[in-house]
This record gives C-alpha cells, sequence and structure tokens, in this order.
C-alpha cells in the first residue's frame, strides 16, 4: 500500500476517533506526509498512531495528537503562531497548512514560528521542512522556548509541544489578547493538555482538555536538566 493510501486511511480512523473534528485540520492532515519527517528506520511506521524517535531522546508526537492539538488551537488563515518544540517540524508544517494554505495567495498567508532548543534537531527539521515544501511558512529558530521568541512577538497562537510544570510567564506574555495557547501542563510522568484563552484585557480562561504524556520542556520557564 502507498504512503498516501495509508495517510488517508489513518486520517478516516483519526475521524472516527473525534481526534479531527474539522474540514481544515483533515485537509492539513491530509496535504502533510509524515513519512518526510520520520527518520529511515521508522519509516514504514510512518502511518501507525505513535509517537516515534528521532534522535537525542526525542520524539515525533502520534499523529492523533498533533491533529487534537490543531483543533484546541482554533488557528486561523493568516494567524502568525509561536510553536515551542520543533523536533521534526512535522507539527509546524501541519500548522503552516491551516494558517497558509497553498491555494491561498501568499498576500493572506500567515507564518509558523518554531523554536527548538537542540541545534542538531533544529537542523534536522528545518531539512525535513524543506523537502516537504514549507521553508516558506515556517521559520525554526534554536533557543529556549521557554522565554518564548520576542523578535516576532506578539503571536495569535501559541502551541507547547513538551511538557512544563506550569505555563511559563514569557509565552502567556507574548500571546495576543483573543490569542489561544495549547501546552501539556503536569508532572513528568503524565499531563493534561490546557487549553488558554486570554481574553480581552489580560483575563485568562484555563481549562484542562484530555490526558497526555510528552517529554520535558526543558529551559528557564520549564524543567531543569536533571527534571526538577
Ligand atoms: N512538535 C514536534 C514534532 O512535530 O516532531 C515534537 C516535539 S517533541 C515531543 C518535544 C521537543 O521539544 C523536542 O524536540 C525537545 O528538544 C524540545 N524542547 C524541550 N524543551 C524545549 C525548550 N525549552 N525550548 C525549545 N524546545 C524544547
Amino acid at each position: 500500500m502507498s504512503f498516501e493510501e495509508k495517510r488517508r486511511r489513518l486520517i478516516s480512523m483519526l475521524e472516527n476517533e473525534r481526534y479531527i473534528i474539522t474540514d481544515k485540520v483533515k485537509k492539513a492532515m491530509l496535504k502533510v506526509p509524515r513519512e518526510l519527517f520520520v527518520t529511515e528506520e521508522y519509516r514504514n511506521l510512518s502511518y501507525s498512531d505513535r509517537p516515534l524517535p528521532i534522535g537525542h531522546g526525542q520524539t515525533i508526537s502520534a499523529p492523533s495528537i498533533v491533529a487534537y492539538m490543531t483543533e484546541l488551537l482554533k488557528a486561523e488563515v493568516g494567524h502568525k503562531v509561536l510553536e515551542i518544540g520543533t523536533g521534526s517540524g512535522y507539527q509546524a508544517a501541519v500548522l503552516a497548512e491551516v494558517v497558509a494554505p497553498d491555494k491561498i495567495q501568499k498576500k493572506f498567508w500567515g507564518h509558523v514560528f518554531s523554536v527548538e532548543r537542540i541545534p542538531e534537531l533544529a537542523k534536522l527539521a528545518i531539512r525535513n521542512l524543506s523537502k516537504a515544501g514549507y521553508s516558506n511558512r515556517v521559520t525554526v529558530i534554536v533557543g529556549d522556548g521557554t522565554e518564548g521568541f520576542k523578535d516576532e512577538a506578539p503571536y495569535d497562537r501559541i502551541i507547547v509541544t513538551a511538557a512544563a510544570p506550569d505555563i511559563p510567564e514569557p509565552l502567556l506574555d507574548q500571546l495576543k489578547p483573543g490569542g489561544i495557547m495549547v501546552i501539556p501542563i503536569g508532572s513528568k510522568w503524565e499531563q493534561n493538555l490546557v487549553v488558554i484563552e486570554k481574553e480581552q484585557g489580560e483575563r485568562v480562561k484555563i481549562r484542562r482538555d484530555i490526558d497526555v504524556i510528552f517529554v520535558p520542556l526543558i529551559g528557564k520557564h520549564g524543567w531543569d536538566e536533571f527534571c526538577r
């Protein structure tokens, strides 16, 4: 069976299981070739719904989680999105398909800024994103994403794809009023996906969603190197 056929089958399963709810997320998931973001040795597992190792003790998240976090984020065409934890670049590509779909004129495109703390993974993501055709819609930055990325702030949407002990204050500051942030929060072993809506003014609404397991967010406003 071709990768394309496997992708269609997986996406139909994710729709049945309600990880995919909207047409725009379905289209984005159908468009991005996950096989280009998975390392050679795991390529045959590209369309099994599981996280896979990408080196340096990190993983590309399971497609169901990528789809569901994209749904929770409610991103729209033209939005400026900040992702913390680029990893393979796959989630960033899916977000790029939502905020800057290629059938829409470039002048209406949004952009994804994605911060990765491990330089070798940032390089890998840049290569993957280029192969898949997303270089002009995603910018990868090496750094501590718990500090956000001030140069392009404020953002319409912020997504964190590593587990935090709490909401990093700089990320909240860099979210626009009316903006939404999705972030896994909890212990090192298990977390909840938390959806934060910044209302006009500085009020925030916080809602806990499903249980998840992510690798730790390591940085000044996250865990330390020893996960304390
Ligand atoms: N979104 C990725 C994808 O689509 O492949 C998966 C992300 S992986 C589960 C978590 C990533 O967060 C790892 O690559 C890890 O190095 C990165 N990370 C952890 N702490 C970070 C920090 N403070 N700033 C930026 N990236 C961080």
